[in-house]
């Protein structure tokens, strides 16, 4: 399978714009040729220079964490800039599709429908697992994409991995895993099969587990023509040089990242126990992520008692297969505390 091939034609024959830093990467100490302004910023800090359009600083500090080549990794404005990209590269307006699961992340049809194409929509099984049999009957010659998020939100559980192995194998387009919450999952990461797929592309984010949801920078790890793909169609300094800063020096804490994550996965399983707990509460689904999603009597009318007491949760309870569920980010431990004694107080209920 060529992946070349599955691009839009007139991607394939696009001239990129070619920027003041592309064309001259040598050494100078003037530097007359992007219209910058030469005196600095009206800051304590300077940030008068275009940033690097390949982040390569960046992406060799991701690549020692990750263990995946320069090469195998696109950096984008958020992974939503990574899913519009890829819908945009790949999928022809007016004539392909992309199939999604729900109930799943909201950015892939959103960014399709930008984007005028079709979204075919396979729903996860009861037990929010994927239906390969009605998935496979879905796609025809015009599916470029199928988006396969895992631990999935909102249901918050891993996808078992062979089926997804399945999909990698038969579909002959690009599969996408989203793994925004692989941090906190028991499942191993996909991006160890990047060799083994060529139309393999893994979505991660520095918008959860690390911490960095303002600075907005996702990352797309895939085989190098769905990198090269990426980086043509991008705009050019698509990576603020605050945020190329930001992430940097971030990395650097990663043992800071790791105590989250343990602490964020022992208080899940806690608040997992005592919501089990509260009488309204009919179901606390397993979680892989980072939050839990939870069916309640009369979702709607908590999730408006808790507004309340000044404590918002997700109300997913007119998302298909979720019926009266919420879902409930794991904060910190005083925070799930109070969430935890508002619950039982509005439903009169001793935790
Ligand atoms: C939060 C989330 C993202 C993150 O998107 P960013 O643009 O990187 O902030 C991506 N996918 C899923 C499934 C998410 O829940």
């Amino acid at each position: 399978m060529d992946i070349r091939n599955l691009q839009r034609e007139n991607i394939k024959n696009l001239s990129p714009y070619s920027t003041a830093r592309d064309e001259f990467k040598g050494e100078a100490s003037i530097f007359l040729d992007a219209n910058e302004n030469s005196f600095g910023s009206p800051l304590p800090a300077d940030y008068n220079r275009y940033p690097d359009p390949l982040q390569l600083d960046l992406k060799d500090a991701i690549s020692k964490i990750k263990g995946v080549p320069i090469e195998n990794m696109f950096l984008g404005n958020g992974s939503d800039e990574a899913i519009d990209l890829l819908i945009r590269a790949f999928c022809n307006p007016g004539k392909d599709n992309i199939i999604i699961l729900p109930p799943t992340y909201g950015m892939y049809e959103v960014s399709a429908n930008i984007n005028d194409i079709e979204v075919k929509k396979v729903n996860l099984l009861p037990d929010y697992q994927l239906d390969l049999g009605r998935i496979a009957e879905s796609i025809d010659s015009n599916t470029k994409i199928i988006f396969i998020c895992s631990p999935n939100n909102p249901t918050g559980n891993s996808l078992i991995r062979s089926d997804i192995e399945t999909i990698l194998a038969n579909f002959k387009g690009l599969v996408v895993i989203d793994e925004a919450y692989i941090n906190f999952s028991r499942q191993k990461s996909f991006i160890q099969e990047l060799t083994e797929y060529a139309n393999l592309v893994v979505l991660q984010t520095f918008s959860k587990a690390w911490g960095l949801a303002a600075i907005r920078l996702g990352m797309a790890f895939s085989s190098t023509p769905v990198i090269d793909i990426l980086n043509k169609v991008k705009p050019p300094y698509n990576i603020n040089q605050p945020t190329q800063d930001l992430a940097l020096a971030a990395l650097e804490n990663i043992q800071q990242v790791n105590e989250w994550i343990r602490i964020t996965v022992i208080e899940r399983e806690r608040l997992s126990n005592a919501l089990a707990r509260i009488e309204v509460v009919k179901k606390v689904y397993p979680s892989d992520s980072n939050f839990l999603l939870v069916e309640i009597n009369d979702a709607q009318n908590l999730y408006y008692k808790l507004l309340e007491q000044g404590i918002v949760v997700r109300d997913r309870s007119k998302v298909t297969l979720c019926d009266n569920c919420l879902r409930i980010t794991i904060g910190t431990t005083e925070e799930n505390n109070e969430l935890l004694k508002a619950i039982s107080i509005l439903t009169e209920q001793t935790v």
